[in-house]
């Protein structure tokens, strides 16, 4: 008896929904044949990976790089062929804005915290009280509390609130457009309890941290690909085959079949013996809500916050203007801009010339308010906090490209929740959950989320299939299915 091909329908074409399609249309070696469907709502694929033209360029109007040092993103763009075309960054000095001031972060630092007494007591960034209280956190015992907390309490805590606000809060929370108040050490930067508990000190492990990565001559911390990430979705497009994927079609409802599952897309339906739901968690929390109430609870209780970038390209002869680094992070405060990369520096193109090409990131969680004014406010507001620290002048061209409900808040209790969610799910098989929402919200968490998703559904199929049922090419199942973990 030859098995039938097993459908797999995922909802949700972002980089997660991608890189699992693309695992389950590798030719694994188990033999199951498998007919993957991807759904995708918008006639675009990538989700917040995304390009706008803006003064005849095309800039990165959502992610712009990918971490390092987790390896899933650089590991997927070797595997597509894309080795030869990763770029880094042209520069790694950052700053912070403070008031109207650019200070370098300390040379020495990691996560943002300084790397050694020195750096920290030399950092012209904060006031003398200030750098005397976070001295204080090579001298404070480490806490004797075991469990999650809030990333400024931690912060706080070892280095005071002065270090905490202005140095290392808008670095850490600003990766999550999060408020430090309320996002959980545990699942954002858990690095940050193991050197308190293994050094005592942060700034401690922090110089263990560097001199590790000195050791190692660690690689850049970040990367992209030549021509932008949009390659990145194009090679992955055409590796799961056009075929499959339906864009431009929303799944409006997922109903349970006997052997399966219903999914109203468009205006028919589809019928699938396992579904991934790669879409915010809101989205799959609605989708859940016939199949699994108790993982739609959870899944709905995961807060997300909107933003915006601004996109701005000055005339010929501005860019010398902007320092030889790649932007600035603001200290959460009444300013509009909470971030600025300064992409000619960042990523310099032969194309831009001499111009200075700027992406200004709004709202973050607890301050979203800048994001209900109209676009040309916000360039306006945007442009009068640029000039009062580097005096560019009015831009040629400028876009303000809303990121609504983007950026999922990972609230102190998140690992349990998602603990929760996952035991819940366990009560419909053959449904899955991946993406930025869940296990970290960088690309590289996201392709590896997908990856381990698709692993887990060939894991699944194989389990539930039919007894007496024979694989062709599956003779050395155990081992196959060991190898699909
Ligand atoms: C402005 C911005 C800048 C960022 N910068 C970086 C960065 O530099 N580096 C980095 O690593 N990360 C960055 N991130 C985070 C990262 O880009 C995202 O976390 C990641 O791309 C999310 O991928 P995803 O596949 O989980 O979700 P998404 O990209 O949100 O994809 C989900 C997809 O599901 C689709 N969908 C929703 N509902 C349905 C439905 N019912 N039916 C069918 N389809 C549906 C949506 O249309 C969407 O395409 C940034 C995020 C933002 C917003």
């Amino acid at each position: 008896m030859v098995t039938r091909a097993r459908r797999v329908v995922v909802v949700g074409g972002g980089i997660a929904g991608l890189a699992v399609a693309y695992r389950l249309t590798r030719p694994e070696g188990n033999g199951l044949p498998l007919e993957v469907t991807l759904v995708e709502a918008s006639e675009r694929l990538g989700g917040k990976l995304s390009s706008s033209r803006v003064g005849g360029f095309d800039l990165e109007a959502g992610a712009d790089s990918f971490v390092v040092r987790k390896p899933e993103a650089v590991d997927l763009c070797r595997e597509l062929g894309l080795e030869e075309d990763l770029v880094v960054p042209a520069s790694s000095t950052a700053f912070v804005r403070i008031g109207d001031r650019l200070v370098p972060f300390p040379r020495r630092s990691s996560f943002g915290v300084p790397a050694g007494p020195s750096e920290l007591l030399r950092w012209p960034g904060l006031s003398l009280r200030g750098r005397l209280r976070a001295f204080g956190d090579l001298l404070r015992p480490r806490s004797q509390k075991h469990g999650d907390e809030p990333l400024a309490a931690l912060l706080e805590r070892r280095l005071g609130k002065e270090a905490a606000h202005v140095l290392v809060g808008p670095l850490l929370a600003g990766i999550h457009a999060g408020d430090a108040a309320r996002l959980s050490v545990q699942a954002t930067f858990p690095e940050l309890s193991a050197w308190e508990r293994e050094h005592g000190s942060l700034v401690r492990g922090a110089g263990a941290a560097r001199r590790k990565a000195d050791a190692e001559r660690a690689a850049p911390l970040f990367a992209s690909v030549w021509g932008g990430l949009g390659r990145l979705v194009d090679e992955l497009t055409g590796a799961i085959g056009p075929p499959r994927i339906r864009a431009g079609e929303r799944v409006s409802r997922i109903g349970r079949e006997a052997l399966g599952f219903t999914l109203d897309v468009g205006t028919g339906s589809v019928g699938a013996d396992a579904v991934v739901l790669a879409t915010p968690a809101f989205e799959a929390s609605r989708l859940l809500r016939e199949v699994n109430s108790e993982a739609s609870r959870e899944l709905g209780t995961i807060r997300y916050t909107s933003t915006a970038v601004v996109l701005l390209v000055y005339p010929e002869g501005t860019g010398e203007r902007l320092p030889a680094a790649t932007g600035y992070v603001v200290p959460a405060s009444s300013s509009v801009t909470t971030a600025c990369t300064w992409v000619s520096r960042k990523w310099p193109r032969e194309e831009f010339g001499d111009r200075a090409v700027v992406r200004c990131y709004v709202g973050r969680s607890g301050s979203e308010e800048s994001l209900a004014l109209p676009d040309n406010e916000i360039v306006a507001r945007v442009r009068a906090e640029l000039d009062r620290v580097l005096s560019l002048g009015p831009p040629e061209d400028s876009a303000v490209v809303r990121w609504e409900r983007s950026m999922p808040q990972y609230d102190v209790g998140h690992l349990d929740r998602v603990r929760r969610m996952d035991e819940a799910l366990e009560s419909t098989p053959g449904l899955f959950v991946a993406g930025s929402a869940y296990r970290g919200v960088g690309i590289a968490d996201c392709v590896r989320d997908g990856s381990s998703a698709a692993g887990r559904v060939r894991r699944y199929l194989l389990d539930a299939r039919p007894a007496g049922a024979v694989v062709p090419g599956a003779g050395a199942s155990s081992e196959e299915r060991e190898r699909t973990r």
